[in-house]
């Protein structure tokens, strides 16, 4: 008998107790290779020695103070670390407790800029087709996720959504993927006109997505022409790294591939590594600047931000991201993965595309790899696959959902930096198991 209020209120889940290592065991015993890190959060795997120590230490010093009263050494070490590696403009850092909360933060941020900088009437947010910013209301709104927004949609602020850059579905065959990017950027320029340039407050995008299209990265230079777009119209680009960010992709922002920088960034999931939960904004000095020299008081806030412990976890991990070269690790493990995952299930009939960056990997699963007709979604394709993966001891993330009235089934991987070249056998042996068990018999379109 249990009395938390599970995720999914008939699901009788077992108890994790112990970790170990890409390793999660449950009371049974039974051992779960990690392979989606959670949802892309355990970067440094289950057990690492420092973090915990580093946490254990900062309990044992320091465990809470106020920030209405005072900082902290690890929350202020965190900052100047995270900006040392930041994209170039990016300059102050405000710690809150996770993905949804960077974001909303992110949000208030852009709109109380252009209230300091005179600007009040621009207010109006940009985002694309089933993205996912969060589920608190202001990210919710922001978000492209139909199903995610439907129940809630009388709560919702009015946003606009514009096409994602997903070249395998939407890559004319006479185009380069250069055109077929312009072109999806050119959406946002589109958008900004028909809503007024003077009313758009800020267009926000993961760069590579993550939960909702399973690791789908941009073409090049369409970040590079989104840009340009925003700085046209003095519209603020709002990156959200949450997912792909912390070296997650081979860099530490995702961006970096992109050769930008964004306005505002949100971080988390990576960045706490799962030994706490931490989230941050990052913004560029001219927005600090603005509210500086202006109310001098960003009217937000939580009671758990910048705290001691999580900013502590949150050091260690970012040492052992960048000194300890866990970062290069992912951008070289994930070519493994790539190639891995392509000698295996590159010829499969029901795999349609296999894609990434790093240790941020997905699979598009299909009914037709020729024709790319997705399965049709009463197979539940994405929930067999995490069903029958967990059975065979791989924890794996699926996921599905619906792009312009098109259903998809996706699959992301997402393992800790530290995976071995045996263990990525492993995981893809038992991907192996749980794709014949979703997509065999009965599962066919
Ligand atoms: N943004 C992105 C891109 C995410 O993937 C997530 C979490 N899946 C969030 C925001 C929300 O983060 P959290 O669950 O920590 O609130």
């Amino acid at each position: 008998m249990t009395h938390v209020f599970p995720r999914h209120t008939k699901a009788d889940l077992p108890v994790a107790v112990h970790g170990d290592g890409i390793y999660l065991v449950d009371s049974t015993g039974k051992r779960y290779l990690d392979g989606s890190g959670g949802a892309a959060v355990s970067c440094l795997g289950h057990s690492d020695a420092e973090v915990r120590e580093a946490v254990r230490r900062q309990v044992d010093t320091l465990a809470f103070a106020h920030t209405s009263f005072l900082t902290s050494e690890p929350a202020e070490a965190l900052a100047d670390k995270l900006i040392e590696h930041a994209p170039k403009g990016l300059d102050r850092v405000y710690f809150v407790s996770g993905g949804s909360e960077a974001m909303e933060a992110a949000l208030k941020l852009a709109r109380q800029y252009f209230l300091e900088i005179g600007q009040p009437q621009r207010h109006h947010i940009i985002a694309r087709r089933q993205s996912y910013h969060g589920n608190t209301l202001g990210v919710l709104a922001t978000g492209g996720n139909m199903w995610r927004r439907e129940p809630f949609a009388p709560l919702l602020i009015g946003t606009s959504h514009i096409a994602p850059c997903y070249a395998y579905r939407d890559q004319r065959g006479d185009e380069t993927a250069e055109a077929y990017g312009l072109r999806a950027a050119d959406e946002l320029e589109a958008e900004i006109q028909r809503l007024g340039p003077d009313n758009v407050m800020a267009f926000v995008a993961e760069p590579v997505v993550g939960a909702t299209l399973g690791a789908v990265p941009p073409t090049p230079g369409y970040f590079r022409r989104i840009r340009e777009i925003c700085d046209r119209h003095g519209v603020l680009l709002i990156l959200d790294e949450v997912m792909c960010g912390m070296g997650r992709t081979g860099t530490l922002f995702a961006c970096e591939q992109d050769g930008i920088a964004p306005d505002i960034t949100a971080i988390a999931k990576g960045l706490g590594a799962g030994y706490q939960p931490i989230g941050a904004m990052l913004c560029t000095g001219a927005i600090y600047r603005a509210i500086e020299q202006g109310s001098g008081f960003f009217q937000h806030g939580h009671t758990y931000l910048g705290h001691p412990v999580a900013t502590a976890a949150a050091l260690a991990v970012l040492g052992k991201l960048t000194d300890g070269g866990l970062v290069a690790r992912s951008q070289a493990m994930g070519e493994v993965l790539q190639s891995a995952l392509e000698a295996a299930f590159g010829q499969h009939p029901n795999v349609g595309d296999i894609r990434g960056r790093g240790l941020f990997r997905g699979i598009e699963l299909v009914a037709d790899r020729e024709t790319k007709d997705p399965f049709a979604p009463g197979h539940n394709v994405a929930a067999r696959v995490k069903k029958a993966a967990f059975e065979a001891g791989l924890i794996c993330y699926p996921m599905s959902g619906t792009v312009d009235g098109r259903h998809g089934d996706h699959v992301l991987l997402a393992p800790p930096f530290i995976i071995e070249e045996a263990q990525i056998d492993e995981l893809v042996r038992k991907l192996g198991i749980a794709l014949e068990a979703a997509t065999g018999t009965g599962a066919a379109a």
